[in-house]
């Protein structure tokens, strides 16, 4: 077969042991000209050489960052600047601008498929994004698309701030509608014929604001991390409580996996039909 390639960084970093060499990265993410890594452990106290050498690879890149952690209801990241300097940068994927600062904002290249899936929508439609983010889903769809409408509801000012400016740079803002705040008091009711729920935690709690914003025969989208032995049934539960709830009924159509959330939880998106 063929030889496998040897890891770029182990040529441009020297006097490695071979706990340094065997804990090398394999792989980054490269959002704009911002490289993001996990660095393990054993290589934290080389952790400014390793950046200059990735650095150095990518000569387009004007910052390296150490990649931690998640955290809170915004899911923002925690993250070191190891290398170069600046966290502010434009993402393009699929003819879709996205600016975003990555010290402030997550880019899931996990979501890649999700993101193309979702740029396919009728021209007619009047869509609903209610955890629109920095336009994640949004801005394909509207790029790609062209609906009626999408009103793309956001509550972080920060993340509310670059959808905003990421629909006047994709020129879509004869499209788009960026409204700023919670879903569950700017979700519009009995309009949509599509609804986006682009978020994972506790997203079932909002399901009755999706519900309600729909006209009947419109499509839910509902995002959910789940455990895999429950990941075909729990979501579709939810769903149709929610639906029954107000007196309607739901056609679950498809559950799509997405990712590895965790051990043994996915995060995956159901498709409802709802009546
Ligand atoms: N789909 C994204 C991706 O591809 O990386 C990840 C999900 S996105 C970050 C979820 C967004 O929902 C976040 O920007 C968060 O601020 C927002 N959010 C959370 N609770 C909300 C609420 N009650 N109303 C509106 N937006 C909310």
């Amino acid at each position: 077969g063929k030889p496998i390639p040897s890891n770029p960084l182990k040529s441009v970093l020297k006097d490695l042991t071979p706990e340094e060499e065997a804990a090398l990265p394999r792989g980054w993410q490269l959002i704009g000209e911002v490289l993001l890594v996990h660095i393990p452990e054993v290589l934290r106290p080389r952790r400014a050489e390793l950046g200059e050498a990735l650095l150095s690879l990518y000569p387009r890149c004007k910052t390296v960052v150490e990649t931690k952690r998640i955290a809170g209801e915004y899911r923002e990241p925690i993250i070191d600047i190891i290398a170069g300097n600046g966290t502010e940068t434009i993402h393009k994927e699929n003819y879709v601008l996205f600016k975003l600062d990555v010290a402030r904002i997550m880019y899931s290249q996990g979501n890649f498929y999700e993101r193309r899936r979702m740029s396919t929508v009728g021209k007619d439609e009047y869509v609903v994004d209610m955890f629109a983010g920095i336009g994640y889903f949004t801005l394909p769809m509207a790029v790609h698309s062209r609906p009626k409408r999408i009103d793309a509801i956001e509550i972080n000012p920060v993340s509310f701030g670059y959808l905003s400016e990421n629909v006047r740079l994709n020129k879509v803002d004869g499209i788009v509608h960026p409204v700023h705040g919670d879903c569950r008091e700017k979700t519009p009711e009995g309009v949509a014929d599509r609804v986006l729920m682009g978020y994972v935690g506790t997203t079932h709690e909002y399901l009755p604001w999706g519900i309600k914003a729909l006209k009947p025969g419109g499509i839910i989208h509902y995002h959910e991390t789940v455990p895999e032995k429950i990941m075909y049934e729990r979501p579709g539960q939810y769903i149709t409580a929610a639906a029954a709830a107000q007196g309607r009924r739901a056609e679950v159509l498809q559950t799509i996996k997405i990712k590895k959330y965790s051990p043994g939880v996915w995060h995956v998106v159901v498709d409802a039909k709802i009546l």
